[in-house]
């Protein structure tokens, strides 16, 4: 039996984040996974280290100011794995926001991010977008805007950020069964398929595998999550030469984000509710579809894609705290939910964004009294 101040369970950004603070702090962690670092929703997300422009729309000013500092803090301490980037968003007849209502946005954008911001939102020419960006329909094009955000690669910061874990002396175990987690006054005992474990704490950071972990350890919970799917679609060559933020006639969004460094581009995203379990997911075509006929309609016709041109799909699931209402109007700000026995703690980790995982980890810190 190996006995540790606090176990992390699930190795996703978050589990990786919080371990890593808790060990700069001085605590003994061993961070445990079931699978590999950052094989979960940390390497199925959009790669986006941003703001979130559109949840200024559903008012949720904290967290897209929360986002704008934490992608501040990502860009300096990983310049090599976050870097800034300009997003191009054009704006048609058809669009279903005008564009002074885009740039009223994008103005309290680059307000939030304050002196933080990497450069301004501005108008771009039109005639050089129709050059750069041939492959796009100039019917109806009304003006060309563009704004600063960050890109990295998700699963590469995850697996930096549980290496700078380890050479803090962090314990990592992956492909690691936990069989049973029994928790008393003294602790918490678990059996896996790596050893017997024992600590004070136990952090839950599985994301969305959240409540089939709370079942079948049996813990204790004062949330559920709604499982949100989302999709992306990858293409060979480089579609575009600059990230663009995309508006559907259905007010939703998507990007398009090419990779240099991959010779490939992205599509995504989708929201779908899942009721299955996380082993049963899979990508449904009517989605593939979806982004298909979304990005076509913005293509001249000797350029649209074709079902044989998707190369790969991959597809994550959003963990969001279970609530009423619209897919994209539940807030995408994470829960802890802090459960206690004497002097031993449990904490759940809802939610959180691949950009919020370092105020998320100092926040489970300051509720952990570490
Ligand atoms: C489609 C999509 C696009 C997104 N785009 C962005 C974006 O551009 N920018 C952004 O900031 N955020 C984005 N997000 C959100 C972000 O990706 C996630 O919120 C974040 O990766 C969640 O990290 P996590 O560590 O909580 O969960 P995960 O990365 O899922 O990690 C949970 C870990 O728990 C492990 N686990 C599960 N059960 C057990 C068990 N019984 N024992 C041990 N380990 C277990 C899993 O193997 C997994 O590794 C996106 C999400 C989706 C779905």
């Amino acid at each position: 039996m190996q006995t540790f101040d606090v176990i992390v369970l699930g190795a996703g950004i978050n589990g990786c984040g919080v371990a890593e603070n808790l060990a700069r702090s001085g605590k003994q962690v061993l961070l445990l996974d079931k699978s590999g670092v950052g094989q979960g929703t940390s390497s199925k997300s959009s790669r986006l280290i941003h703001g979130g422009l559109r949840y200024l729309e559903t008012g949720q000013l904290h967290l897209v100011h929360e986002s704008l500092h934490d992608r501040q803090r990502l860009v300096k301490k990983y310049p090599d794995l976050v870097e800034y980037k300009r997003f191009f968003l054009p704006i048609y007849k058809s669009s279903p926001r005008p564009a002074w209502m885009i740039r009223t946005g994008l103005w309290m954008y680059d307000l939030l991010s304050g002196s933080r911001s990497a450069g301004k939102s501005r108008l771009e020419r039109i005639e050089d977008f129709k050059i750069r960006f041939s492959a796009f329909s100039e019917n109806n094009l009304r003006s060309v805007l563009s704004y600063v955000d960050a890109k990295t690669h998700d699963r590469e910061l995850t697996r930096r950020v549980a290496d700078d874990f380890q050479k803090l002396g962090g314990t990592v175990i992956v492909h690691c069964d936990v069989e049973s987690i029994n928790w008393d006054d003294s602790g918490f005992h678990l059996k896996s398929s790596a050893g017997e474990f024992t600590s004070a704490v136990l952090v839950n950071a599985s994301g969305p595998w959240i409540d089939e972990v709370n079942e079948r350890y049996g813990l204790p919970t004062r949330f559920h999550i709604r499982k949100v799917s989302g999709i992306h679609l990858i293409f060979d060559g480089l579609v575009v030469p600059e990230l663009m933020f995309m508006q559907t006639r259905e007010k939703r969004i998507f990007f398009i984000i090419p990779e240099p460094e991959n010779d490939q581009t992205l599509i995504g995203t989708t929201e779908r509710e899942e009721n299955c379990t996380m082993d049963e997911l899979h990508a449904q075509e009517a989605d593939v579809q979806y982004l298909l006929d979304q990005v076509n309609a913005y293509l001249k016709p000797g350029h649209h894609f074709q079902r044989k041109d998707v190369r790969d799909i991959y597809i994550g699931v959003r963990p969001l705290v279970r609530k009423k209402g619209k897919m994209s109007d539940v807030s995408r700000e994470y829960k802890l939910d802090l459960h206690t026995r004497g002097n031993t703690k449990l904490l759940h980790i809802f939610g959180g964004k691949l950009t919020t995982y370092l105020s998320l980890a100092e926040k489970v810190a300051k509720v952990l009294g570490g």
